[in-house]
């Protein structure tokens, strides 16, 4: 075994993204590296940009759509990346910690609002980047910090500031490797009225969306105005409609499932269908929250 970045190693380790998306769909990357380390990460950042190989995020694969031919560059995983440290004031978390689970601790740990965010999926640094959340909290609610490695291998620190986190994008989508985050602790939390949270938040959801498919969750970014786009999507009469193995849900409209082997083709199809169906009777153009790589 080479270093972090030995390409040779990468090339041999990359397999089909199906394994990691939770679309259960996308080919195989050139290179995948898996660094454990944030000197890895940089090391890794460095070695593709100098060979000008254009380097993309993996989190849990749970706001992806992938390709299935070949994926042209690198991907870069951040499973690896995991550490916890719990603060008197805050808890850090590596990027590859699982969501999940620090969600159905955040009562336990002091950490306010996470407690709204159960089922949804990923890892801690995809919904940083992403601003995961919903009707009962956002993951920028409780941030505190972000550790990350900028595109040119340098590793910083960013105290979050008001404006750095938006709907579904955040300062370091795109332009960043968050590699760890810290949560705010507060010690006068009323723990009770938390778990309530978890279990209203945790209810809700898996009455109106629908969690054991394989999708990526909302395909679509809910257009301005407070309308949302799932409920257009379903007034446009399209739960249910299917390209290949790709259908709307029956269950929430704006959730694209993989019920029967689709295809990237199969998705994009249906996508580009909602979109223009929805654009002819209602002229409002649907943006995406997925994130597509192709
Ligand atoms: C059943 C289901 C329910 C869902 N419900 C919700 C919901 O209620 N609310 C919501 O907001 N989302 C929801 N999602 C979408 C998904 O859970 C979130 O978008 C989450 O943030 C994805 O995290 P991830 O680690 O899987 O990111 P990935 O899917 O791996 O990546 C998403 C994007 O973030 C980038 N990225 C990932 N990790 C990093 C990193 N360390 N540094 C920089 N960039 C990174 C990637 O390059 C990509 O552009 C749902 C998905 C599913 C499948």
């Amino acid at each position: 075994m080479g270093s972090a970045a030995d390409f040779a190693d990468a090339r041999a380790r990359a397999a089909a993204l199906a394994g990691r998306t939770s679309f259960r769909i996308g080919g195989v990357p050139e290179l995948l590296f898996e660094p454990s380390t944030v000197a890895e990460v940089a090391e890794v950042v460095v070695a593709c940009k100098a060979a000008r190989v254009p380097l993309r995020v993996l989190g849990g694969g749970c706001n992806l759509l992938v390709a299935d031919g070949p994926l042209p560059g690198a991907v870069l995983a951040t499973t690896r990346l995991r550490h916890e440290r719990v603060l008197d004031d805050r808890v850090e978390v590596g990027a590859g910690g699982s969501f999940p689970g620090l969600v159905s601790r955040a009562a336990e740990l002091s950490i306010p609002t996470l407690s709204g965010c159960p089922g949804i999926p990923g890892q801690v640094g995809g919904v940083v980047a992403m601003n995961a959340g919903g009707r009962f909290g956002y993951v920028a609610d409780a941030l505190l910090e972000v550790f990350a490695v900028d595109l040119d291998g340098r590793p910083f620190a960013r105290v979050v500031e008001p404006g750095d986190l938006g709907y579904r994008t955040s300062v370091f989508l795109g332009a960043a490797v968050v590699v760890a985050a810290s949560f705010r602790r507060d010690r006068s939390l009323d723990r009770d009225a938390e778990r309530r949270r978890f279990l209203e938040a945790s209810a809700w959801k898996r009455s109106t969306q629908p969690m054991s498919a394989a999708s990526a969750g909302c395909v679509f970014k809910n257009p301005p105005g407070g309308r949302s786009a799932g409920a257009i999507i379903d007034a446009a009469g399209l739960k249910g409609e299917r390209v290949g193995g790709a259908m709307v849900s029956p269950v929430h409209a704006n959730y694209i499932v993989n019920d029967a082997d689709a295809t990237f083709a199969d998705v994009e199809a249906l996508i580009g269908r909602v979109r223009e169906r929805v654009a002819a009777t209602t002229g409002v153009h649907l943006e995406l929250e997925v994130q597509v790589w192709r």
